[in-house]
């Protein structure tokens, strides 16, 4: 299948190729002092829980050695196996360098130095057919001006219960689903690019 350099799938790094929640958990978790609760979620962190988070997070080793999360992996292989342009789409914190860089260190390391890569503030800004993220409001935000627009959600405790109809959420046990929605997005693209070339011909535009 011949594929357009257009067919850009993003993809988000946190919750999605990393597994940044189960290893932040964990840190936390060795941090943690006799009577104090569990910490599973990040929602309503305590204070001081929150600054331990903020100081594990300080360090670019701590960002460039983070695990691999096999959920967001298993789709990166399928999408490169469609022929999908993979870019690389991720949110720089507004006061942590160190993030910025051992993100760039991490994707150097897992992916090569050749990927694509944004490190943005604003997901929504960013051109892509396809975001495989796992965060709900950079989803929303994305798919808000994309009626075309197709979201692969790796499922986690804090997304847990989000649906949105453009948006296919992975638990590890759906992959075919997930293939099937990205094949289906390319053939989209593919009719929408035929009409808009039969339509230009005729002298007007398709939108
Ligand atoms: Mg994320």
């Amino acid at each position: 299948m011949e594929v357009s350099s257009e067919n850009v799938a993003l993809f988000d790094m946190d919750g999605t190729l990393c597994d940044y929640h189960g290893k932040l958990l964990m840190d936390l978790k060795k941090l943690a002092r006799r009577g104090e609760p569990e910490i599973t979620s990040f929602r309503n962190l305590p204070d001081y829980a929150r600054e331990r988070a903020d100081a594990i997070r300080a360090s670019i080793e701590w960002w460039a050695n983070l695990p691999r999360l096999r959920l967001g992996w298993d789709i990166l292989e399928v999408a490169q196996g469609l022929g999908y342009r993979i870019m690389i789409l991720t949110q720089g914190p507004r006061k942590n360098a160190a993030a910025w860089t051992g993100k760039k260190l991490w994707i150097d390391e897992n992916l090569g130095e050749d990927i694509d890569v944004t490190i943005t503030r604003d997901k929504g800004l960013v051109y892509g057919k396809t975001l495989v993220d796992d965060w709900p409001e950079y989803m929303d935000r994305w798919l808000r001006w994309r009626r075309n627009g197709l979201g692969v959600m790796p499922v986690n405790a804090e997304n847990a219960g989000y649906t949105h109809p453009q948006v296919t959420r992975y638990d590890g046990t759906n992959l075919a689903e997930v293939r099937e929605a990205l094949e289906q997005r390319l053939v989209l693209a593919r009719s929408l690019e035929d009409a808009r070339r039969k339509g230009s011909q005729l002298g007007y535009r398709v939108r």
